[in-house]
């Protein structure tokens, strides 16, 4: 039986390792579509705020781990399925074929139709790729403007300051983090930001770029 796994982000690695546990003789390939070894974004933070290296993201840090547990990992880039033939379409190469197929394929940002939203020097912070270009712009008192300030937008907010930029956050919602905390525990962290330099712009929409 060859299991294939699409996605090498946490739910792919969890998902090899689980199945090698439980199939000790099949065969399992994890395919991997950034061109990296199997990271976490959520050490994305992290690794702006200079806390740790890119190897500091990667999720399993003993070397030869995938090797060891009998788990192929392959670089590529999956463009369709066929599910009769039970075939993965990949780019520049064969296709693969599998007798079961996962899709821990994860999710991707909105990036909110704005003029302007694709110019150089707008980034999305999702990839390891996104972070590197962040870091060399995102330099102390470079100017930066975060657009979003939800879970994720804080904590990257968090690294941002870390890092020492001239920060400003939009947030559409009448405060910080409006899914997940309420005008008090909103009100402490917008004055959180006050206090570290950073301007909070709230029930404010980025209109162009
Ligand atoms: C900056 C940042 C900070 C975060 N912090 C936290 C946190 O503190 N706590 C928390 O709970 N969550 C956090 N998250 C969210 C968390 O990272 C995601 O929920 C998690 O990565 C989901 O894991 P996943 O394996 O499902 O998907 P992903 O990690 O997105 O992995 C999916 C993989 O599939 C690949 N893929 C997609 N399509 C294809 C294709 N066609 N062919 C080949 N490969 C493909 C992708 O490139 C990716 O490598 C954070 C996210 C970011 C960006």
């Amino acid at each position: 039986m060859h299991h294939v796994i699409l996605g090498a982000g946490p739910a792919g690695v969890t998902a090899a390792e689980t199945l090698r546990q439980m199939r000790p003789n099949d065969e399992i390939t994890l395919i991997s579509g950034e061109g990296e070894a199997p990271y976490s974004r959520m050490a994305i933070p992290y690794l702006l705020h200079g806390q740790i290296d890119e190897g500091g993201t990667h999720l399993r840090q003993t070397p030869g781990h995938f090797d060891t547990l009998g788990i192929n990992i392959r670089e590529a880039r999956a463009g369709g399925i066929d599910t009769r033939a039970k075939a993965l379409f990949v780019s520049g190469s064969e296709d693969i074929a599998y007798d079961r197929l996962l899709l821990a394929t994860g999710a991707s940002p909105i990036i909110p139709p704005l003029e302007g939203a694709t110019l150089p020097g707008v980034h999305p912070c999702w990839t390891l790729e996104d972070a590197r270009k962040i870091v060399e712009r995102a330099e102390p008192g470079a100017p930066v403007v975060l657009v979003g300030a939800g879970f994720i937008g804080s904590i990257i907010l968090e690294a941002l300051v870390g890092r020492g930029a001239d920060l400003t956050v939009v947030e559409l919602a009448p405060r910080m983090v409006a899914r997940m905390m309420d005008e008090t525990a909103g009100g402490m962290l917008a004055r959180w930001c006050e206090t570290k330099g950073v301007r909070v712009l709230t029930g404010a929409k980025v209109e162009r770029i």
